[in-house]
């Protein structure tokens, strides 16, 4: 029991989240084995036949639709804007989210992932989708990254509890990570800028490129945007002072950027107390 969950453990630490299968398939192993194996006789006795490599196994198939099937409209993102627009409150933001029905990319997800952490808190984080553990809990940033940033922020002394609060700029996690159509996008992107009005946070972060673009309408990259204090405008004129940072999943595979990560944690926490 101790060496499997110890195994289960391994396969998380290396990013393994997810089985997509039954059997393992050995990728390196397949083509290899099949050209290393001995030529079939031409004559002479039956010889054990070579295996031939295993076939892919089809993905299974989608859910089927729950309801009548939506239809992707610039009209449905128009909607998502004025329902989101109509929203008070993040308890009235969420229970819209929660009722919309124009996504299709709700269709497929287990869950809505709406935030986590404190409304209200002085800083507000939002990333790119929910992932397989997001879509599973129904919160957003509990896999591997999300625990990254959890160590991220606390380093300068951020907890969930009251230091920040953390969202995505999509609700639902796009079946086998595909893009998001630009229509998904849209209806999401028009509830995540009601979603940072009425957080009203001190600080916007947002993490990594996919977040950046959408929300600062950039066609910039990360790399050169990161780190570069911006702000974000609300409805009512107010100045959000707003910090592109890579994401943790990035930081996870590029340990050696984590150095521009700590610059940008510090810079979070000298504005942070420049605002007061
Ligand atoms: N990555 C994200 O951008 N958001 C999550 O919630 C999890 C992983």
């Amino acid at each position: 029991m101790q060496g499997a969950a110890g195994l289960l453990r391994w396969y998380l630490d290396q990013g393994v989240d997810e089985a997509v299968g039954e059997q393992p398939i050995d990728r390196f192993a397949t083509p290899a084995a099949a050209a290393a194996a001995p030529p079939a006789p031409v004559t002479g006795p039956a010889a054990p036949a070579v295996r031939a490599p295993t076939p892919l196994r089809a993905p299974p198939p989608l859910p089927a639709p729950r309801g009548p099937v939506p239809i992707e409209s610039p009209q449905l993102v128009e909607d998502a804007r004025a329902l989101a627009g109509r929203c008070a409150t993040l308890a009235e933001l969420e229970a819209a989210i929660r009722g919309f029905e124009g996504c299709a990319l709700k269709r497929t997800a287990k869950n809505t992932v709406f935030a986590d952490g404190a409304p209200g808190a002085p800083v507000m984080v939002v990333g790119e989708a929910p992932g397989a553990d997001e879509d599973r809990m129904g919160k957003p940033f509990v896999g591997v990254s999300g625990q990254l940033m959890d160590r991220m922020m606390a380093a300068i002394g951020l907890t969930r509890d009251g230091g920040f609060y953390i969202t995505n700029i999509l609700f639902w996690r796009p079946p086998g990570n595909r893009t998001p159509t630009t229509a998904e996008q849209g209806m999401c992107l028009a509830f995540t800028r009601r979603h940072i009005e009425l957080a009203r946070p001190k600080v916007l972060v947002l993490a990594g490129g996919v977040a950046v673009k959408a929300v600062l309408d950039t066609t910039e990259g990360i790399t050169r945007l990161r780190g570069k204090w911006t702000s974000y405008a609300l409805g009512d004129g107010t100045a959000i002072p707003t910090l592109p940072t890579f994401h943790p999943a990035y930081l996870l595979r590029t340990p050696a950027s984590k150095r521009q990560s700590w610059q940008d944690l510090l810079a979070i926490d000298r504005k942070l107390k420049e605002l007061g």
